[in-house]
């Protein structure tokens, strides 16, 4: 067991404790893993790269992002919940890593090793393939009904 301060109100408390003995604080949430998201090669287009990094990263600066995907690789951000990660994530695919941030300098997120990301592309597909065959159906019924009619 060790003590850490809480983050609201700064006494000491157990790293144990789900929430500040003082002020009741949720710990687990400030406990909380967190991640960050290197940017590993560009798309084919440099500019729209360039672009999307300008976009999702709120860089005002056009130079500034040029900057940063000349360097590759890059840590696009760090700190981030999971959910926000893979959200930033879904931008740059596949040319981006997504790391455990534990704390460590911007150097070693670069080459630390990658969790893999969820496969968001497969349950598009898979909606799509719901859609397309809703559509197909309603296609089918159509048919029959004037066929049935055109009989009558
Ligand atoms: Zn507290």
């Amino acid at each position: 067991m060790a003590l850490i301060h809480c983050p609201e109100c700064g006494k000491e408390v157990s790293n144990q404790a789900a929430a500040c003995i003082h002020c009741g604080y949720p710990l687990s949430k400030a406990q909380e893993e967190r991640f960050a998201l290197v940017l590993l090669s560009r798309d084919s287009d440099y500019v729209s790269t360039i672009l999307t990094v300008q976009e999702r990263l709120q860089i005002d600066d056009y130079t500034q992002a040029k900057n940063l995907v000349d360097h590759l690789p890059a840590l696009l951000r760090r700190d981030l919940s999971y959910d926000a990660a893979v959200e930033l994530a879904s931008s740059f695919r596949p040319n981006v890593k997504l790391v455990r941030d534990r704390g460590e300098t911007d150097e070693a997120l670069l080459t630390a090793p990658d969790i893999p990301l969820p496969d968001s592309q497969e349950k598009k597909a898979q909606a799509g393939l719901g859609f397309g065959g809703t559509v197909a159906a309603v296609i089918v019924g159509i048919f029959a009904a004037v066929l049935l009619l055109s009989i009558l």
